[in-house]
């Protein structure tokens, strides 16, 4: 069958094909958290020493005793052998993004061949995988690859259930022999560290005497594609890259607004209902699904979570929204932007700092002016924001997302923050020295006595912007979709931190002084306004104007690829900022360049090589081939004294060449290996190879548009797009 007819017959089987039969969903109670070594089954499992032990550590990071480890070994054991699941793995987040686990068997043989299960505290404590397979930066000589995995207690384990069998499931942290981080939990525990002792140091200046550990809390939007899997099947970019290097846009795009939020497809929605089931066994709290604004997208978002923990939940979310898929005849595509002039996917990392003895503290209450807490952690962000944009602007770039940030799109590449009108008054009061309060909440009276009377948010949402207030904590709205959240977890915190180390030293002075405290809070905010207020702007990202106003005015940066945000990871004052923290040493920081930036060329590489391969053997076949058919009609019609128009030919024939002329160019710009730096290699890429990508794109395009659809060899958007 050739690719145009296997096309034809995907259409066919899609929309002819039956509709799958609904299992009645169980209910939640039955299967909640159901495959997770949750704190309930260890108090029935556990001695009652170990037990608490476990949840002091699990609440508060309070240090674990190694006899410990074997209880829980032991009790893990009968519990994942009970559950059918009869190997193990440390499950860790190495610097790709992806998760990686090391599989071993509980079984092990005595002196008389007797097999028997064994696991012990110290293989529950510590495992070896081959460190030489992950990618380290440099930070171990491939002689000295080794690599070790530490349990992480305060995440709790799980079973995982895939076709080849179910496996126990130990988060873990991954790091070198010379005790170097080589993953992104053990930064984002680290920074969390850093962010607790700078916001207890605030608030015990504050007077408060009794304050509980703090933590970030974390809930991720996750937004991805469906596509048909009898259609990216026909597609090697879908199945290689994960977006398509070619296709035109459909005639009916989301200009139509009627996706957002209308009715989820059936088939979708059973989907979706079978990923729930999985996560809600793994303890993940799935709780919003909806469309999105390009057709054929959608939103998932659990309730949030204490950042290390929703952390590795995310991991999981992504890997069951793929695996499940596959099962009901899609693919999931996580990529930032699959399909070009249709809206790109995202991830909004929902962040929050709280306690359980002050609670969450990026809430403003009913009286934000009073609140003198809220005041100083929302100020600390917006210094954050302000001196670490680069960063914050680095942890989230990748081939994918530069797509969506560096082109016209949401968000813009530049870090601001949005505020909302009521809390942005308030800190430019502040700016002026002094806080009079603001007026009274409004309420939103609709002039209906049966609608329940509702005290207005106190501003309006901003989807322009890359870094919101949204009531009671901050959303990342820039991060891409298939990126962990760990990064800008771990960025958001550090920032944090050092931001609260700042306020604390001036809070400190003015609290010498004799000032009261809500006088010293102003003078210490105003302060950090006057050198920090650039950064908050709650107009349209989007437009022309912010990006010149924010560049030459404001003189914050504007780093639309990734190839001009990584290098800001070698700054002095990055550097310096997660030194001071201990969250990164500088050889940790400066692996994580050197792996980013190779992961961001490696990508941009295998992008072009398929570019080649595709323009050379699929498209410019179907333009040779639809090209001798107009000529043998033209030929045979002649016979009959008719003249065909020769222009459709000509347009056919000069793409053609134009298009296998920008291949002919970029097989030779990719041929280029000597550079100086690798700053110098990811700007090539950025600028050379993906411009020439995207010319080939412009060609290959124009004969989609032009080529007999029955000859066409890739199933087209409007046919991936809109799900039956
Ligand atoms: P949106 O209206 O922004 O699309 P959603 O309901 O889709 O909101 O998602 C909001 C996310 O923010 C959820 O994951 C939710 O649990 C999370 N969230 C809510 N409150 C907090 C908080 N205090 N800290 C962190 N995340 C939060
Ligand atoms: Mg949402």
């Amino acid at each position: 069958m050739s690719r145009s007819e296997a096309r034809a017959q995907a259409v066919f089987e899609i929309t002819t094909g039956e509709a799958i039969s609904v299992a009645k969903p169980k209910s939640l109670e039955e299967i909640w958290a159901s495959d997770v070594f949750t704190l309930a089954k260890m108090e029935q499992d556990l001695s009652k020493s170990a037990f608490k032990a476990m949840k002091k550590t699990m609440e508060t990071g309070a240090k674990l005793e190694p006899e410990i480890a074997d209880d829980v070994a032991t009790a893990m054991k009968s519990w994942a052998l009970s559950k059918g699941a009869n190997y193990f793995a440390h499950v860790f987040y190495p610097l790709t993004g992806a998760s990686a686990e090391k599989h071993d068997s509980f079984i092990v043989t005595d002196a008389s061949g007797k097999a028997m299960t064994e696991f012990s505290g110290s293989l529950l404590t510590k495992g070896e995988p081959d460190g030489s397979s992950f990618p380290n930066g440099g930070i171990r000589q491939t002689n000295a690859a080794r690599g070790y995995t530490f349990w992480d207690p305060t995440s709790p384990a799980f079973i995982l259930d895939t076709e080849n069998g179910a496996t126990l499931c130990i988060p873990s942290v991954f790091v070198s022999w010379t005790g170097e981080a080589l993953d992104k939990k053990v930064p984002l525990m680290r920074s969390n560290t850093a962010m607790n002792e700078a916001g207890t140091k605030v608030l015990k200046l504050m007077g408060e005497e009794n304050v509980a550990p703090l933590n970030s809390s974390c809930g991720a939007e996750q937004e991805y594609f469906l596509v048909d899997s009898t259609f990216a099947n026909l597609r090697p970019d879908l199945l290689l890259a994960g977006r398509t290097l070619f296709g035109a846009p459909p005639a009916k795009g989301q200009e139509f607004d009627d996706h957002y939020f209308g009715a989820i497809p059936e088939r979708v929605q059973v989907y979706m209902e079978a990923v729930e089931e999985s996560l809600y066994r793994l303890g993940i709290p799935a709780k919003t699904r909806h469309n999105e604004v390009a057709p054929g997208q959608f939103e998932i978002a659990p309730y949030f979570e204490a950042a290390n923990v929703a952390a590795d939940h995310q991991q999981m979310l992504m890997t069951v929204l793929k695996n499940t898929a596959k099962k009901h005849g899609f693919i999931c595509l996580l990529h930032e932007k699959p399909f070009a002039g249709i809206n790109g996917s995202g991830k909004h990392v929902n962040w929050s700092i709280g306690n359980s003895t002050q609670g969450n503290l990026l809430d403003p209450g009913d009286t934000p002016s009073d609140n003198l807490y809220f005041l100083l952690f929302c100020g600390a962000v917006i210094r954050g924001v302000h001196l670490y944009g680069p960063l914050l602007r680095a942890v989230i770039a990748s081939a994918g997302n530069d797509h969506r940030l560096g082109a016209n799109e949401a968000p813009p590449a530049i870090l601001s923050v949005y505020l909302g009108s009521e809390i942005e008054a308030i800190f430019e009061q502040i700016k002026g020295g002094k806080l009079d309060g603001t007026g009274e909440k409004g309420i939103m009276d609709l002039g209906l006595s049966q609608i329940i009377p509702y005290a207005k948010d106190s501003g309006d949402r901003n989807r322009t912007s890359p870094f919101a207030f949204t009531g009671n904590r901050f959303e990342f709205r820039a991060v891409g979709s298939q990126q962990s959240v760990s990064g800008p977890l771990i960025a958001m915190n550090t920032m944090l931190a050092d931001s609260l180390n700042w306020i604390a030293e001036k809070l400190e002075a003015e609290l010498a002084k004799g000032t009261d405290k809500p006088a010293a809070v102003v003078a210490v905010l105003k302060e950090l306004m006057t050198a920090h207020s650039n950064v908050i702007f709650g107009g349209d990202g989007y437009s022309a104007e912010w990006h010149k106003m924010a560049v030459e005015e404001r003189g914050l940066k504007n780093l639309p690829t990734t190839a001009d945000a990584l290098p800001y990871l070698n700054d002095e004052s990055i550097k310096s900022l997660f030194s001071s923290t201990g969250v990164l040493s500088p050889v940790e920081l400066e692996s994580r360049y050197e792996v980013y930036s190779e992961i961001y060329i490696l990508s941009i590489n295998v992008e072009a090589k398929l570019v080649i391969d595709m323009a050379k053997t699929i498209i410019y076949p179907a333009a040779m081939r639809y090209l001798s058919e107009i000529a043998s009609t033209s030929a045979s019609v002649a016979t009959m004294g008719i003249a065909l128009d020769t222009s459709t030919a000509k347009t056919i024939a000069e793409q053609a060449n134009a298009m296998m002329a920008a291949v002919a160019k970029l097989s030779d710009t990719m041929l280029k290996e000597e550079f100086t730096t690798t700053d110098e290699h990811m700007q090539y890429c950025a600028k050379e190879i993906r411009g020439l990508m995207d010319e080939i794109r412009m060609h290959a395009d124009a004969l989609e548009a032009e080529i007999a659809d029955e000859t066409w060899p890739l199933p087209k958007y409007r046919e991936m797009l809109f799900i039956k």
